[in-house]
């Protein structure tokens, strides 16, 4: 989301008459677009602003200004005294907000920027902001209080907006929301997401579609049908579970069990041929006992995702489980979160391992989006990164891939052919 963010804020700005500097030390005008998800994020970001601190002893007209969930929308004062060198703070999402303050611009703003600025070569994929905000109330988590309440765009400004970023010369969107698979409860006639695919899926050279991040409660029949009708949709689902105990489920207020999260990737895995599923989940939450974490371990064992994000439980403030932390019966150590944490990447490597080793031999269809290192990389449907080299320029192409080389985090292999580009 942030990284959407940004990059319509860089072409909102270009808009104005702006164009990237050289360094931070060049700019007349600076944006930090920050992450609250957990605290080392919001540290990198005080570490960048006193970097920063520096380059305005030394130019002091240089306007700065705090971006994203750090801010929120009320924030704004507790920063105000501990980051007297930013000039402005800003809640996330709002870019029209950030180009208000930019100092002497050439132009107005017409109308509302796409994500692509000209100086960007055609990018093969972006992102699209569907809804903002969450109306979850996650026991860990610190995003609806800094995102707020749930919006849904509109579908009609949604599909103009897809048209025009495809016809800038992408070939991949991605859908965006926090909670993306509630969409358009709040718009009239509330169109669902499914109804928003079906909408954009045949724009012209539109090539691969995807959407991200589900919560289970959301992620309906229809929609699970649909996805496997349409073509273009890609089968790769992000349901993050957070945790595979039924008391810790409820704990952290998700609103399901172990047995309805399992009941539904059994359907997913039924209606979508060959698709991928990953998730997240967070170990050490306040009162996760052992018996809890082996429960979690349990469950990969058993769904066998392809990818898992596992992240160490990270106290936020304002939310119900830092409340928790004081007492010192539930919360966890540092020591014990992150040896529980190791123990789970170890588990999914094993089995992300195993479940790409049966790529081996197959032919995927690669949708290459960078040159690095000597090797074209790009995307196969399930999402998983795929590398081979190759003389021709394949940015934006879909190559034929024979995998040759299988890894836990990555495939490697030989062109074969290319795939005819969608109509
Ligand atoms: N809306 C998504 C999650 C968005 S945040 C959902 O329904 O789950 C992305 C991930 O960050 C979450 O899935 C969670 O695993 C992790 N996360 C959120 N809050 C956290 C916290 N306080 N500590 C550690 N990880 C956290």
């Amino acid at each position: 989301m942030n990284i959407a963010d940004s990059e319509r804020l860089e072409s909102a700005l270009q808009g104005v008459g702006y164009a990237p500097a050289e360094s931070a030390a060049d700019a007349d005008f600076i944006v930090l677009n920050s992450c609250s998800v957990r605290a080392s994020a919001e540290e990198r970001i005080i570490g960048k602003i006193t970097d920063i601190q520096r380059i305005k002893q030394d130019r002091p007209d240089t306007k700065i200004v705090l971006w994203g969930c750090m801010v929120g929308p009320n924030n704004q004062s507790i920063f105000k005294a501990k980051l007297p060198m930013v000039d402005h703070f800003v809640s996330p999402s709002a870019v029209d907000e950030v180009v208000a303050l930019a100092p002497n611009p050439v132009y107005q703003l017409e109308e509302p920027a796409l994500p692509v600025a000209d100086w960007t070569h055609p990018p093969v994929n972006v992102f699209v902001p569907i809804n903002y905000g969450c109306n979850m109330a996650c026991a860990y988590c610190v995003i609806p209080l800094r995102r707020g309440k749930e919006r849904s765009r509109p579908l009609d400004e949604i599909g103009d907006e897809v048209r025009r970023i495809v016809a800038r010369g992408a070939k991949e969107i991605t859908l965006l929301g926090q909670i993306v698979d509630s969409y358009g409860h709040d718009l009239p006639g509330r169109p669902d997401l499914a109804d928003l695919l079906k909408h954009v899926h045949d724009t012209p050279g539109l090539v691969r579609l995807r959407f991200l991040t589900s919560h289970p409660a959301f992620m309906s029949d229809k929609l699970i049908e649909t996805i496997a009708q349409l073509p273009r949709c890609m089968p790769d689902i992000n349901l993050p579970v957070q945790a595979g105990d039924d008391r810790m489920l409820k704990l952290m207020k998700r609103g399901y069990t172990v047995a309805k999260y399992t009941r539904l990737i059994e359907r997913i895995r039924e209606v979508i041929p060959h698709v991928s599923l990953t998730t997240d989940i967070i170990v050490g939450h306040p009162g996760e006992t052992r018996e809890m974490f082996d429960n979690t371990v349990a469950m990969l064992e058993a769904l066998r995702f392809d990818k898992v994000h596992i992240a160490a439980y990270s106290s936020r403030p304002g939310t119900k489980a830092a409340a928790m932390e004081d007492d010192p019966a539930l919360a966890v150590e540092y020591g014990e979160k992150q040896y529980r944490r190791i123990q789970l990447e170890q588990v999914q490597e094993r089995i992300a391992t195993e479940r790409n080793a049966t790529f081996l031999g197959r032919t995927v269809d690669v949708l290459v989006d960078e040159y690095t290192k000597g090797k074209w990389r790009g995307r196969d449907p399930n999402n998983k990164l795929v590398f081979f080299e190759h003389p021709e320029d394949w940015i934006g192409r879909v190559a034929q891939v024979k995998i040759t080389e299988t890894r836990p985090w990555w495939l490697g292999g030989d062109v074969v052919g290319e795939a005819q580009a969608a109509s």
